[in-house]
């Protein structure tokens, strides 16, 4: 959840459910010092809501709280990466839609995120396992042009086209980034659903990274603004 201010006393909150996905909601008179609903309503907290339909928002009745990582979520890069994880999926996800394994993963994340002494490693994974489960996901076994395996060799990312190119499809006048053939094990790596109970400990090649963002920005349409926080990017 996250929240912005509405009038004197009221939040609207932007949650995202396991029942209906992403939805904006009212917390009446959260804002005022002796609210019941007093630091449940934090940025990153997984809460219990009971909720009636309004006119236009819903409003929230209660709030129990199940899980409330802001303590560990204040510290700066902690919070850069969290925003970012919060902003990809606010930006991916259209409001009303369950997506069951997204709630998963961005449960999992912001508290990996929370517990993280290196939060932004943990970037390329997640953005890679939202855009597979988006249907958005880079195909890393063939060229995206052509659809032959990729071999050996270097490979070309071709953000535009979704993927990576092998060398036939190249077109040498483009300054695609390269990437050797270590940077696609790591990605298929990056890429790979957790097996069982167990976060996959697979760190990024800078060059697999950065293709990350690059397949993230070309989705999105622009750079996520939470990790301009970071450094990252020049935004
Ligand atoms: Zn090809």
């Amino acid at each position: 959840m996250r929240g912005r201010p509405l009038g004197e006393a009221d939040r609207i909150l932007t949650l995202f459910t396991r029942e209906r996905g992403k939805l904006d909601a009212v917390a009446k008179g959260v804002r005022r010092t002796r609210s019941h609903f007093a630091g449940r309503l934090e940025f990153g907290n997984e809460c219990d809501f009971v909720m009636h339909r309004g006119r236009s928002l819903d409003v929230v009745v209660s709030a129990e709280t199940l899980r409330a990582p802001w303590a560990q979520l204040v510290e700066p890069e902690r919070y850069a990466v969290a925003s970012a994880v919060a902003e990809l999926i606010d930006a991916f996800c259209e409001p009303d839609w369950a997506l069951l394994d997204v709630y998963g993963l961005l449960v999992g994340a912001i508290a990996a995120v929370a517990a993280a002494d290196n939060p932004q490693a943990l970037l390329p994974r997640f953005e890679l396992r939202l855009l597979a489960m988006l249907g958005l996901a880079p195909p890393l076994e063939t060229c995206v042009q052509c659809g032959s395996p990729l071999g050996a060799g270097a490979t070309w990312l071709d953000a535009a086209a979704g993927g990576l190119l092998d060398d036939r499809c190249r077109e040498r006048w483009r300054d695609l980034p390269e990437l050797s053939a270590d940077d696609v094990a790591n990605l298929r790596a990056l890429a790979a659903p957790k097996e069982g109970g167990e976060p996959a400990a697979v760190r990024a090649t800078p060059r697999a990274a950065a293709a990350v963002e690059e397949l993230v920005a070309h989705h999105l349409g622009r750079r996520p603004k939470a990790l301009a926080a970071l450094g990252v990017f020049g935004a």
